[in-house]
């Protein structure tokens, strides 16, 4: 089976129905290159999350295709799309265990230092150390004792800990304080580098970053341009 070398993404016609009767994506395509960063925008329900669904291969498609580095995505193992595409979601998710287990969820391997490395790459190592226990602190179910910019900062470090090629950022509308957002949006700027990211963008700083930028409309892609063109 195929392995991600470079995060090519491309979808081709791709026209998607979850019930069998309604579609909700219409003849999708669209290509992203290694490391380019690409902003779906949209109102409510035109169909942006629903496109980070098929290429987390939650459902599967039948008209049109998905290509992953040129193959098929349908043609690679569970794991190395769940390894080599890294999932940033807004509503974060902790579990019980402590800080450190946490972290390695996606990557049992790594040692005590990789886990350090990947909370300094997004700046949660401070936090972290002021905790009673450092990155032993257990952590309540949900993650509770941690504020919502913590949790995102901890998921952080889990996604840089299993060092995917493509992240996939379902960004927060949810207004966080400044000095939090600050963090944030610093941690996602180098969490970016060198990694093909497809986000459905609400931070006007993300969409002015962006490559390119889709509008979506009834589940078709209405327009498309960089923050210039648009
Ligand atoms: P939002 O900005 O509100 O997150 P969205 O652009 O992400 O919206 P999608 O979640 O992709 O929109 O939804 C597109 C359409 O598919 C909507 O009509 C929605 O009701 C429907 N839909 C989404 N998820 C499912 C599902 N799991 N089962 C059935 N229908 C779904
Ligand atoms: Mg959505």
């Amino acid at each position: 089976s195929p392995v991600v070398t470079d995060g090519r993404i491309e979808f081709r016609n791709v026209t998607f129905s979850y019930d069998g009767k309604r579609d909700v994506l219409q003849d999708i395509s669209f290509t992203v290159n290694p490391g380019e960063t690409v902003a779906f925008v949209g109102h409510t329900g035109s169909g942006k999350s629903t496109i980070m669904n098929l290429l987390m291969r939650f459902y599967h498609v039948r008209k049109g295709e998905i290509f992953l580095d040129g193959a098929d995505l349908r043609q690679y193992e569970e794991a190395e799309i769940r390894r080599q595409i890294g999932l940033v979601l807004q509503d974060a998710f902790l579990f019980a265990g402590n800080v450190k287990q946490n972290i390695r969820m996606y990557n049992e391997g790594i040692t005590d230092e990789d886990i350090r490395e990947a909370a300094q790459f997004v700046q949660a190592d401070s936090f972290i150390e002021q905790l009673p226990h450092g990155y032993d602190t257990e952590v309540m179910e949900r993650g509770s004792t941690f504020s919502s910019g913590q949790r995102q900062l901890l998921t952080f470090a889990r996604t840089i800990a299993a060092n995917p090629k493509i992240l996939v950022l379902d960004e927060a509308t949810a207004n966080i304080d400044t000095e939090t957002e600050e963090a944030i949006q610093a941690a996602l700027k180098r969490m970016r580098q060198g990694r093909t990211t497809i986000a459905i963008a609400h931070r006007l700083s993300t969409i002015q970053d962006a490559d390119q930028i889709f509008v979506m409309h009834h589940g078709r892609i209405v327009e498309r341009g960089n923050h210039q063109e648009l």
